[in-house]
């Protein structure tokens, strides 16, 4: 496949920062986080998908400290009609490719496509960190960090008792 290595603004906060005898398990959010923010659009494809400055590398560092590594991201512009779910798995296929080529790993990754802020799966609700927990029962929220760059992605750990990392 065609590797391109499109990136923006670097991460700015010091991730160096994380105690890592702290925790086992991460979740992070997806858009602004691994891929830099379409304002008012969704990433429908992978020509919109560009990877932040540094994640990769970030994400290669986090395979060797991390038992679990998971994305919790909210997608609704699936449910909008704005891009299908095929796309939207075609995006995370791709994705998935780089990061592994990368020396990076994700587990799994949880997408809330529903549209209705009161969906139970859509943060900062709480069912994908209790589906995460369903499909790796050792997962410890106690010992579980999210990376977030929205208060959403904030809410949504301190709801489950996460740590949580702002990324700006
Ligand atoms: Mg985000």
């Amino acid at each position: 496949m065609h590797v391109s290595m499109r990136t923006s603004k670097p991460i700015s906060v010091n991730i160096e920062q994380i105690d890592y005898a702290l925790y086992d398990t991460l979740f992070l959010d997806r858009d602004g986080v691994i891929n830099v923010l379409r304002p008012g659009d969704y990433v429908k494809s992978w020509d919109e998908f560009i990877f932040r400055e540094g994640i990769l590398e970030y994400l290669a560092q986090w395979n060797r400290r991390f038992k679990h590594i998971v994305i919790v991201t909210n997608q609704r512009g699936v449910g909008r009609g704005r891009m299908s779910q095929e796309d939207l798995s075609a995006v995370h296929d791709k994705m998935l490719e780089v990061i592994t080529l990368h020396g990076g790993r994700i587990d799994r990754i949880y997408a809330c496509t529903a549209v209705e802020d009161s969906d139970e799966c859509r943060k900062p609700n709480i069912g994908m960190a209790l589906a995460a927990k369903r499909d790796f029962p050792d997962i410890e929220f106690s010992r579980s960090l999210m990376i977030g760059d929205s208060p959403s992605d904030e809410l949504f750990a301190r709801r489950v008792g996460m740590s949580f990392f702002y990324i700006e």
